[in-house]
């Protein structure tokens, strides 16, 4: 019964161990035409999706009509869908038989920027968040990773012949402020529900699309915010001696902590301290009573995160010492840890995913952005976390030899993912991977 993937998948695994390399290699090239070809088919639907979903994001907890988009999708396609796990995250459950397990996950969240792209389908929308009005945009791609879990659904859903098992689809809120990971597991992801034997997940970035990059062992860093609030004395600006001016200690702060990172940190490791957020004063002519600065942290090891929080914390009193001010108030908040991705989920679909994208599947070294898919990982989900590009492979060949423009990152608010191309290789490396494990387990048992 289960005839038509697993012999492609097993003479794969054959021939890296044994004989057959050409013929093997043939037959995941075939599956993977296979896949293609059905991505094809539902691109239009997909397209629609992806355009509906980007001109109207929503921020961090917020994403009821995302959600309910997806929710409709994955119950026309069979699954049984769970909404508001984690406040307004999805589980999407499809059973098919005896076999593991495996979590599919994509957020839903965008962020509180504004888009500049230009393109027909971009957002104009605002909201409000933290109390303030804002503009929203997917300009993390988030809105690429829905429309590539709905397509890797589809298509699993259409091979249903091909494995056994049960698949678990999340949509996990609030990913940029690393809670809604959390708020899931917190909400009964793996006790209402159960804990799946093997998750994926994938994000994009400024990279050739038609390539996927992944990593063994470490693939994101620590992640801690740092929130630090300066109290001086207000008073006018044309008299400073009768104030304690908190502009100065928190101007003095910004440029002092970076000799954290680059006196104080082993320059052969990993560490940013980077200051995102500066608020304080109304006007040209008066000094306020406080400054607000708000900054992230990224390492990728615990003895390094914990020398850079001490720096910060010793260059943050010290600026306010020098100025003759209370100590300032510093918070940490701790946020994601370091996604690992697990050996052997990733050897298993290491085989198959070089078969069928050569050597345009290759390793790279870890990432410096964090992801809080590390919260099911460390709640014992062994995982596999990649990434896909998203832009022109000219475009990205140009960029990287000087001879075109620097290509917008994700965060920015000019980055634009070329949709069809992105989406196509986000299903096919998705649906490999998946049918990698089931395979994989089958075989094992
Ligand atoms: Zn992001
Ligand atoms: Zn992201």
């Amino acid at each position: 019964m289960k005839h038509f993937v697993r012999p492609f998948l097993m003479s794969a695994a054959l021939c890296a161990a044994t004989f057959l390399p050409a013929h093997a290699e043939m037959d995941v090239v075939r599956l993977k035409a296979t896949i293609e070809k059905s991505v094809e088919a539902d691109y239009p639907k997909l397209d629609a999706l992806y355009k509906d979903i980007h001109a109207h994001p929503e921020i961090a907890f917020q994403e009821v009509k995302t959600a309910a988009k997806l929710a409709a999708e994955m119950r026309a396609l069979g699954f049984e869908v769970t909404e508001k796990v984690g406040k307004t995250g999805l589980v999407a459950i499809y059973r098919n038989g005896d076999g593991p397990t495996i979590m599919v996950r994509t957020e839903l969240d965008a962020l509180p920027m504004e888009e500049k792209t230009g393109l027909a389908y971009a957002s104009h929308d605002k909201t409000v968040w933290n109390g303030r009005e804002t503009f929203v945009a997917h300009s993390c791609g988030h809105d690429i990773h829905m429309a590539s879990w709905v397509g890797t659904a589809k298509t699993l859903v259409g091979l249903k012949d091909q494995w056994q098992g049960t698949l678990m689809f999340i949509a996990q809120p609030a990913e940029e402020t690393v809670s809604g990971a959390k708020a899931m597991l917190a909400d009964g992801l793996f006790t209402r529900f159960k804990k799946p034997d093997f998750g994926f997940a994938l994000h994009d970035g400024p990279f050739a699309y038609g390539s996927i990059s992944y990593r063994v062992g470490i693939g994101s860093s620590n992640s801690d915010s740092l929130e630090i609030m300066f109290h001086g004395r207000g008073g006018h600006g044309a008299a400073p001696q009768r104030t304690i001016d908190p502009v100065m200690m928190a101007a003095r702060f910004v440029v002092d902590v970076q000799s954290v990172i680059s006196r104080e940190k082993d320059p052969t490791e990993f560490g940013v301290v980077s200051i995102g957020a500066i608020q304080g004063g109304t006007a040209e002519n008066i000094i306020p009573d406080d400054v607000l600065l708000r900054g992230t942290i990224r390492t990728f090891k615990p003895e390094v995160r914990a020398k850079m929080l001490a720096g910060i914390e010793r260059t943050a009193k010290a600026a306010a010492e020098m100025s003759n001010a209370p100590a300032p108030d510093i918070k940490i908040t701790e946020g994601a840890k370091a996604v690992m991705n697990d050996p052997q989920v990733v050897a298993t679909a290491e085989k198959v995913l070089k078969a069928a994208f050569g050597d345009k599947f290759r390793t790279s070294p870890p990432g410096t952005p964090s992801e809080d898919y590390s919260e099911f990982v460390n709640a014992g989900v062994p995982s596999m976390f990649f990434n896909i590009g998203v832009y022109e492979p000219e475009r990205f060949v140009a960029a990287i030899n000087g001879t075109g423009p620097e290509l917008p990152s994700n965060h920015s608010p000019l980055f634009a993912p070329v949709p069809k191309p992105t989406i196509e290789t986000g299903v096919t490396a998705m649906t490999l991977a998946v049918l990698s494990a089931f395979d994989q387990h089958a075989r094992g048992k």
